[in-house]
């Protein structure tokens, strides 16, 4: 099953691509939008998976799409958790759960943006697999029953501002990696069930068409199901919650010398099975804002 966030709407993508309307479809039982489907999300997927293909969809521009999840409690984000962007870093691979910061929900947002540079910034690309959680966790939950408590996975870009990240005593991730936009997710969310392998994903990111990055979440130091383990035994997960699993080797900052984006670029960032993010980079003017041409149009009023 693919869900999607059209206009503020719960879609399904049907298998030609087209959308599917949750709320009609279901009758108003689900929907209309995509935020109330995560806390019922067993009841919601067997409704989902009996629904017949009629092909009644509308096509999906992916302009209009939002975050597949657009208001988790938390956003989850993990760093150094393939080993060859650990090395990049300058830091040994760890052993324990990875570090984790907190990408704030401001930043998120759909799959297709224009994201403003910080001004004096350093800002960097990290492709990451994020796994949306679809059941609440009480207490640890076993490796073995983890993958029950995702609703599924999709693209997200953990954009860093390096400036920001290493302007204090110790790494200040949480906001030199929540600038407004900092976190696009998306195109929409795949059940794992779709995926070949959900444990071996190849993703790939693109900065103006060259390859920067190159990885296969099979090489994740702490896979999904060992990272949703050892995080519940520490915290509880909510429906709807995001967790960036961290990104593989290929950054700006791991560069001689770093290599940072500037404006004009655009960043395509690929995961096989899931989908691509595209996102296009202007300056910001004198307020730090984006200049006026560059503000994304209000969303169009949809009726229901
Ligand atoms: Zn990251």
């Amino acid at each position: 099953m693919r869900l999607a966030n059209l206009d503020d709407r719960a879609v399904l993508v049907a298998a030609d691509g087209l959308a599917i309307d949750v709320h009609r479809a279901s009758g108003g039982r689900f929907g209309p939008d995509v935020v109330g489907l995560y806390p019922r999300w067993d009841e919601f997927r067997a409704w989902a998976e009996q629904l017949p293909a009629d092909g009644s969809g509308a096509p999906i521009d992916p302009v209009r799409l939002g975050p597949p999840s657009p208001a988790p409690r938390q956003i989850l984000a993990f760093g150094l958790n393939y080993a060859d962007h650990a090395a990049e870093s300058g830091f040994a691979a760890p052993q324990v759960l990875p570090p984790l910061f907190p990408k704030f929900v401001s930043s998120l947002t759909g799959p297709v943006s224009t994201v403003v540079l910080p001004a004096g910034g350093d800002t960097d690309w990290e492709i990451e697999l994020v796994a949306v959680i679809g059941r609440a966790t009480t207490g640890r939950v076993a490796q073995a029953a983890a993958w029950d408590h995702v609703a599924g996975l999709t693209v997200g870009q953990d954009i860093s501002d390096r400036a920001t990240q290493f302007s204090t005593p110790a790494p200040q991730f949480g906001l030199g990696k929540s600038f407004p936009g900092f976190a696009p997710t998306g195109p929409w969310l795949v059940t794992p069930d779709e995926l070949s392998d959900r444990d071996s994903l190849a993703l790939q990111c693109t900065l103006d068409g060259q390859i920067v990055q190159e990885g296969n979440t099979k090489d994740l130091l702490f896979g999904v199901a060992r990272l949703i383990s050892d995080l519940s035994g520490i915290i509880a997960l909510h429906p709807g919650d995001l967790i960036f699993t961290g990104t593989p080797e290929g950054v700006g900052l791991g560069r001689t010398p770093p290599l940072y984006i500037r404006p004009g670029q655009e960043l395509v960032s690929t995961i096989e099975g899931i989908g691509e993010l595209r996102q296009i980079f202007v300056a910001a003017d004198e307020h730090g804002h984006a200049p006026r041409s560059q503000r994304p149009a209000p969303a169009p009023e949809v009726a229901s």
